[in-house]
């Protein structure tokens, strides 16, 4: 952080503050304290059937590769609800969310990921600007070694594992 959003001064300092005990960028000018927060992922497992809706990335990062709708919630927003949105936006599928599926921490890129189990009524669903393709794969034809994410790859091996009705929400990480 090079200028104070509070102020614009450039008397920037990197330092715990008092009572604090991680580093923060704290303002000399102002004192404003500029906390710096994990990001949140929201994204969904919707199935229809049997089947489990995955989109291919048409776009970077992982371009070509298969992924369960997510992204970065907004401001504003019920993360359920932005899994909802994520999952409009790169498959067109209208899903109803049941629960929470799974919570992935990668703290080396400070993000935390929610994936929600969801149901789409219809087979109704579409490429769209982030997806060059989007189908419904039974759990034989999930194209493993084409995952983009490893959030993705936890939500699925649980999925698999514990089925659609296990009671809980599977806890997972990715340590680099
Ligand atoms: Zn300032």
């Amino acid at each position: 952080m090079n200028f104070c959003s509070n102020c614009g001064s450039d008397k920037i300092s990197l330092e715990v503050p008092e009572g604090d005990s991680f580093k923060r960028f704290v303002c000399k000018n102002c004192g404003t304290v500029h906390y710096q927060n994990p990001r949140v992922i929201v994204g969904c497992l919707a199935t229809y059937e049997d089947k489990i809706l995955i989109c291919k990335r048409n776009i970077e990062p992982r371009f070509g590769l298969w992924n369960l709708p997510a992204g970065f919630m907004e401001n504003g927003e019920k993360a359920e609800d932005g899994a909802i949105r994520e999952t409009f936006e790169e498959s067109n599928a209208n899903v109803e969310i049941i629960k929470l599926h799974v919570v992935f921490s990668i703290p080396h890129v400070n993000q935390v990921y929610l994936h929600f189990l969801g149901k789409i009524k219809e087979p109704s669903f579409k490429a769209t600007p982030e997806s060059a393709e989007v189908r419904l794969f039974t759990r034989e034809e999930i194209p493993w070694n084409k995952i983009a994410f490893h959030s993705t790859a936890f939500a699925l091996e649980k999925f698999i594992e514990f089925g659609p009705d296990y009671p809980g929400v599977h806890i997972g990480s990715y340590l680099k």
